[in-house]
């Protein structure tokens, strides 16, 4: 049931609108309905005096809750609170065009007895106060979202996800995390030791989800929450900070116990039900006590994201230059609006050819994004924070409506038709959106829908995923799995997902080109391609050995430095036009 639903329910049953907003709340905070009464209604009793509307009051409680200012002792949740409680009371004075008195809003006085009668003898209640609840409602959804984003470190929108569940849950965990916060900020003041913060998270959890199942993913987390209650003893905290992201505390004389006890935590929580996980721990020792806490966690977080990427330890203890990719990040992220509004991002084309033609059979379109200050910025530092906050959606578009136009410059030009493939992130693949972009822009530039190829990654097995492609694939576009090979190739998918055109990854071919045995798979990779009809196109080939070998064995079609890197849009029309000469026929990759 949603907050309004439960809202309205309530009020159908005579309760008043303080009592029935944050009732709507409580099972969010974890309280039952009758408690959640209790308090509205001595709150509801200093409202009436005054004659504010109870929606207000309801409001500012379940703030309070969510937000944590019952802390009488965080002054800086105070100025918060404060801040928080002005910007409720402005919009909802707005929305109820300055209406935020119960007697001008049931044009009745509550606080008098016979006019209370009277209201609910003319059924005024049911007639005045849901328009109040739910305007209440959508505020405070909102503005919750809005908090959420704020303290959860990514900026994943929560507007974006259709129900509340998401955000009633994350509301749950945010009591547990402020008496987290509190029980560590007590241990800091009273503890004469030192004082470690391990954040650790698992390795490729989406991929356990994709694999196992969602159940199976809860399940871990349970486990893992589970074993730290039984590790954690006195003065030791842990807080499930979202999804698969666990926070520790504790006191330590020496860094070797430190490393002890994550050692102990790793062995007790790696392996569950036969699956091993790998997990990274981040640690940070607070030396400074005077430190603010949120920044303690925040060099915690960055010295779990730096163990992950470090191949050779999961635990890592925090280092100055790991504000580095922080703020990368936060560049990231506080300039990809501009850069897009500004045209910053341009697409670049790296062709692909046929061995045996000697001539160009297509291009990939490749983003880069042109900073007016930092100059070149390459994808690989940028999509992965923006694939993590949706912003990739957009950039998408943008190159895909650029593909399309560039496509439709070469047929105006009289030049063969070439191919361009664009990358379509994962993140498409979740909405229902892309699809009539892709529509919308193949129709209004008027191209052939065949010259536009969607490059979709090869992941583990995930049925929604699958479900789209094979919707793009009956629209009618052509689909290229992108980096075959790597890390999660699974052959299911091949049956699973329609794909034309196999592109195999740079590091597969090089992996496999190192040894008789790995020259073997890759021959029966491409046997097996070309006996399921699918079209193939070696990546990354940079070699003249590379070339000899791939067309040795069968695969014509290659993209890499060894022919061209990714290059302007200019430079590539003109290399299409001096090519053309040659020959007039465009080639398919299938
Ligand atoms: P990808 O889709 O696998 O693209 C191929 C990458 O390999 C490109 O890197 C390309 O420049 C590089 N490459 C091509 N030939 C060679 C070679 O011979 N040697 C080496 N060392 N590299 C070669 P780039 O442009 O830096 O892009 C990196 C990744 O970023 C892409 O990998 C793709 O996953 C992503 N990406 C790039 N543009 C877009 C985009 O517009 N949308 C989305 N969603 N992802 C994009
Ligand atoms: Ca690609
Ligand atoms: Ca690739």
């Amino acid at each position: 049931m949603t907050h309004k639903e439960k809202a309205e329910q309530l009020l159908k049953h005579q309760y008043h609108c303080s009592q029935a907003l944050f009732g709507a709340f409580a099972e969010d905070f974890d309280i039952d309905l009758k408690t959640a009464f209790k308090i509205s209604t001595c709150f509801g009793g200093g409202m009436r005096q005054g004659g504010l509307c109870g929606c207000i009051t309801g409001s500012l409680l379940v703030l309070g809750m969510a937000m944590g200012f019952y802390d009488a002792q965080d002054k800086e949740l105070e100025i918060y609170g404060n801040k928080k409680t002005d910007e409720f009371i402005r919009r909802f004075t707005q929305q109820m065009n300055g209406l935020t008195n119960c007697r001008q809003i049931l044009g009745r006085d509550i606080s008098k007895p016979h006019e209370m009668a009277a209201i609910r003898q003319e059924g005024l209640i049911l007639q005045h106060c849901p328009h109040a609840i739910n305007i209440s409602i959508d505020i405070l959804e909102s503005m919750l979202a809005d908090y959420l984003k704020d303290i959860a470190e990514t900026s994943i929108d929560l507007k974006d996800i259709p129900d509340n569940e998401h955000l009633r849950g994350a509301l749950r965990n945010i009591s547990k995390l402020h008496d987290f916060r509190k029980n560590v900020n007590n241990l800091i003041y009273a503890s004469s030791k030192n004082i470690g913060f391990i954040q650790f998270d698992i390795s490729k959890f989406k991929i356990v989800n994709d694999l196992y199942g969602e159940k199976f993913g809860d399940q871990v987390l349970e486990f893992i929450i589970e074993q730290l209650k039984i590790i954690c003893q006195k003065d030791q905290f842990f807080v499930n900070l979202r999804g698969d992201i666990f926070m520790v505390v504790t006191e330590y004389d020496k860094e070797e116990d430190l490393v002890d006890f994550i050692r102990q935590i790793d062995s007790r929580i790696r392996c569950f039900k036969e699956v091993n996980l790998r997990l990274s721990y981040g640690v940070y020792s607070a030396s400074d006590k005077t430190m603010e806490l949120r920044q303690m966690e925040d060099r915690a977080t960055m010295a779990r994201r730096a163990a992950k990427k470090n191949i050779l330890t999961n635990i890592l203890f925090y280092k100055e230059q790991f504000k580095d990719s922080l703020y990368n990040r936060k560049f990231i992220e506080e300039n990809m609006q501009a850069a897009i509004s500004q045209r910053q991002f341009m697409m670049y084309l790296q062709p692909k050819y046929s061995i045996t033609m000697e001539r160009i059979v297509g291009a990939e379109a490749l983003v880069r994004w042109h900073h007016p200050e930092r100059g070149m910025i390459y994808p690989d530092n940028f999509i992965p924070i923006i694939e993590e906050n949706g912003f990739i959606k957009k950039v998408d578009y943008y190159i895909w409506a650029e593909a399309c136009r560039f496509i439709k410059r070469c047929l105006d030009a009289g030049l063969t038709p070439c191919p361009v493939s664009v990358n379509v992130s994962r993140v498409h693949l979740r909405d229902d959106a892309c699809i009539g972009v892709l529509l919308d822009m193949i129709n209004s530039s008027g191209i052939p829908k065949w010259l536009l190829e969607l490059e979709i990654t090869e992941t583990a097995d995930d049925q929604q995923i699958s479900k789209k492609a094979l919707q793009l694939k009956e629209e009618g576009f052509t689909l290229l799995m992108d980096d075959f090979g790597s890390g999660y190739s699974s052959l299911n998918i091949l049956l699973e997902t329609p794909f034309d055109v196999i592109k195999l990854d740079k590091k597969f071919i090089e992996n496999m080109m190192v040894s008789a045995k790995g020259k073997l798979i890759l021959e029966q990779v491409i046997s097996m391609a070309n006996k399921l009809d699918l079209g193939l196109l070696a990546e990354g080939v940079e070699t003249e050995e590379q070339i000899a070998l791939l067309k040795s064995i069968g695969c014509d079609h290659v993209q890499g430095y060894y022919y061209a890197k990714p290059m302007p849009e200019d430079e590539f029309f003109a290399l299409l036009q001096k090519d053309g000469s040659r020959s007039s026929e465009a080639v398919r990759l299938l």
